[in-house]
């Protein structure tokens, strides 16, 4: 009996699963230090995983970069991925799924709106067989309210009209297992909207709620212009609903323009004040001026994505690494010891 516990120990001890937590930071000097903290302190409190801890850099212009050079010093757990300027959110979550070994991959923010602690949840969620589990807010405290009104509104105008059911009021704070990664990793857009990409990919998906903490410290990086691009990419990423928005338009306005051409040439034909519809021809010209110049900003949004599509442009830039060794795998035992990463996404 002794033996065969030893032999389990041993056995567990060979088959620890690695994590990797992906951090995103731009211009984060105020929550740095702490969200470090809080995330070695998370990952002591799980003896059960090895953890990388896989920050990008995305260009900031603070002094994140020297800090997260430090944090890689003091914690062998601590890589980071510096961005040769500034490339968004969304890229940066890319980049650190490419790059990640882990068996399974958390994303999660650095302003600590999402708790590390809740990724215990996660992790348990991952042991019960989920590929993908994703971290549902309940509550968003420290939020404007224009913010919560255009978040609830945005996600419930997006799930109408994409194809795909994209969870509610969902952040990118999730696991995803290493199967999905591989799926993710393969997926090649410009425009990326990473938690629609999730939904699409399948898997076993499962909802985690949980209480969204405030900033702990400095601003919001998503300035309403941001957030617009942001909600933009979502929308026309997952559906070509607005395209067929823009054909209804032109229907219904074509119906209208019918009956006019009808009653202006009745009017012309039988009666003798056929100029007097001046008021008319203005309304019906402008109207049919109105409906053709949004589709054709509509379809205009649609080929400039294809024009960003065709002209393959490496999706970031990578100029510098640190727990990377040239052939770009992880460089110290601490970190997931498999798999290469492409430094330069093609
Ligand atoms: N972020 C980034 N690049 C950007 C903007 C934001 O890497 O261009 C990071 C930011 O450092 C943070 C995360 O994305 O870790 C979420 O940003 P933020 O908290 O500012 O957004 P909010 O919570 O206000 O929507
Ligand atoms: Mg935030």
């Amino acid at each position: 009996m002794g033996l065969s516990e030893g032999a389990e120990i041993f056995i567990g001890s060979i088959v620890e699963k690695c994590v990797s937590i992906i951090i995103p930071c731009y211009n984060e000097e105020e929550v740095i230090r702490t969200t470090l903290d809080r995330l070695t302190a998370f990952c002591s409190s799980q003896p059960d995983y090895a953890f990388e801890l896989l920050f990008v850099d995305d260009g900031s212009s603070d002094r994140t970069p020297a800090l997260l050079r430090q944090a890689a010093v003091d914690d062998a757990r601590v890589r980071v991925l510096y961005f040769a300027r500034n490339f968004g959110h969304q890229i940066a979550v890319t980049a650190g799924i490419d790059a990640s070994t882990g068996d399974a991959v958390v994303l999660i923010d650095a302003d600590l709106q999402d708790p590390p602690e809740v990724i215990a949840g996660m992790l348990e969620k991952w042991r019960d067989g989920y590929d993908v589990v994703y971290a549902t807010r309940i509550s968003r405290p420290g939020e404007s309210a224009f913010k919560l009104f255009t978040a609830r509104a945005f996600y419930r105008v997006l799930n109408r009209l994409s194809e795909v059911p994209i969870p509610l009021d969902t952040g990118d704070f999730r696991l995803m297992s290493r199967p999905v990664v591989e799926v993710l990793k393969n997926m090649p857009e410009r425009h990326r909207f990473v938690r629609g990409m999730v939904s699409w990919v399948g898997f076993r998906q499962i909802a985690l709620p949980y209480e969204r903490a405030e900033r702990f410290a400095g601003t919001s990086k998503y300035p309403l212009r941001k957030m617009l691009r942001f909600a933009t990419d979502g929308i026309l990423s997952f559906s070509v609903k607005p395209l067929q928005v823009s054909i209804a338009m032109g229907l219904i306005s074509a119906l209208f323009a019918m009956i006019g051409i009808i009653y202006a040439l009745g009017l012309r034909m039988f009666t003798a004040t056929w100029v007097e519809g001046w008021t008319a021809l203005m309304i019906a010209v402008l109207f049919l001026g109105g409906v053709q110049l949004l589709s054709l900003g509509i379809i205009g949004e649609y080929i400039g994505r294809i024009y960003t599509e065709v002209k393959q442009r490496p999706l970031y830039i990578v100029r510098e690494t640190i727990g990377f060794s040239e052939n770009g795998a992880a460089e110290h035992s601490a970190a997931c010891p498999t798999s290469a990463t492409a430094r330069t996404r093609k």
